[in-house]
């Protein structure tokens, strides 16, 4: 058993997680998405939050689903918002209209262009120009929990860490309350990017985001874009699995569940996963932290 969990066997009760989940686009989808929500929401997250497409293309689904999360479950929704083509009142309308549904968090994220990650940004002339710009209009717009991105390896358009940090700063001083980082693979670098926040006077929660790796061909292409690295080491774990799903899993959730516990080893408490609409790896993951089903419980204890 590993040494930490055997001396602190009650971790589980002081570590939070939160789940982000993408609005699906057909039937089948919607009918995964829910079949993941229902499995995930008795381990009792912290909240839930709902990706929006570039230039608000999932606008419309974003908010179906979260009504969906709002009506059907018990769940906190976070709604995703971007500042990509849009003009400032524009926004501001889905500000209000998520407010008038009954969310109150959000995740505030400047986007990327329409034409996808990689192509130039330009601001809307009318619009908010950057994240920062956006947490300022949601801060002035309520009471929201708001949450921004944060990029231990750096965002690819940041010349620098300093750049970097910089924007990170403008964002929480705008009144963001938490970062959730782009996902990443080795926490060292995660544990230094906290470290260069902290120095630059960043002290709300910089939340590790978890990809479980449900397919590592598609992966590897998807971080080379977004500037999150892939070490040698876990290409190695997954080669020569491309066609062998089940062993596949098994390592993926070898490979989150030792990042996920080195992270608790370092006093990490918050963890946020992208599902991708998944259960399966978040659910052992989490079970491995000491995270329980809330129903697992109760049928337990009605049992003994
Ligand atoms: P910002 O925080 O505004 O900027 C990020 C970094 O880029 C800054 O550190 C800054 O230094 C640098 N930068 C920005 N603009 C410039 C510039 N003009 N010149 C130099 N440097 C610059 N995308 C979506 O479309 N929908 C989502 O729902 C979504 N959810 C996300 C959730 C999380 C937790 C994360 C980490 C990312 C998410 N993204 C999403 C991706 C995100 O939109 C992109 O990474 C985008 O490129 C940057 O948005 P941002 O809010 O991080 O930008």
């Amino acid at each position: 058993m590993n040494q930490f969990f055997s001396r602190r066997p009650d971790i589980g009760r002081r570590i939070r997680v939160s789940f982000e989940f993408f609005p699906p686009k057909t039937e089948d989808m919607g009918a995964r998405l829910w079949e993941a929500v229902t499995r995930l929401e008795p381990l009792q997250p912290s909240f839930v939050s709902v990706t929006y497409g570039a230039g608000g293309s999932t606008r419309e689904r974003t908010a179906r689903t979260i009504g969906r999360i709002l009506s059907e479950s018990g769940l906190a929704p976070a709604a995703h918002l971007t500042c990509v083509d849009a003009t400032r009142d524009e926004v501001d309308r889905v500000i209000a209209d998520f407010a008038g549904m009954g969310v109150k968090r959000f995740v505030a994220l400047r986007g990327d262009p329409a034409e996808g990650v990689g192509a130039r940004y330009r601001p809307h002339p009318g619009g908010y120009a950057n994240a920062a710009e956006l947490v300022g209009a949601l801060r002035s717009a309520g009471d929201f929990d708001i949450s921004v991105s944060a990029y231990p390896e750096k965002h690819p358009e940041s010349p620098d860490f300093a750049t970097d940090i910089d924007m990170l700063k403008r964002k929480v001083d705008n009144g963001a309350t938490r970062a959730i980082t782009q996902f990443f693979f080795d926490n060292d670098l995660y544990e230094r990017y906290v470290e260069r926040a902290r120095r630059a006077g960043i002290y709300v929660p910089i939340v590790p985001g978890i990809l479980p790796v449900h397919n590592f061909a598609q992966v590897a292409n998807f971080s080379s874009r977004c500037g999150a690295h892939v070490p040698g080491w876990l290409a190695e774990r997954f080669d020569g699995l491309e066609r062998d799903p089940q062993t596949h899993a098994l390592v993926a959730s070898a490979v989150a569940a030792e990042q996920v516990l080195d992270l608790v080893e370092r006093g990490v408490e918050d963890f946020h996963f992208y599902t991708m609409n998944r259960a399966d790896l978040v659910v052992a993951i989490c079970h491995m932290i000491g995270i329980r089903s809330h129903a697992h419980d109760k049928a337990g204890s009605a049992a003994a």
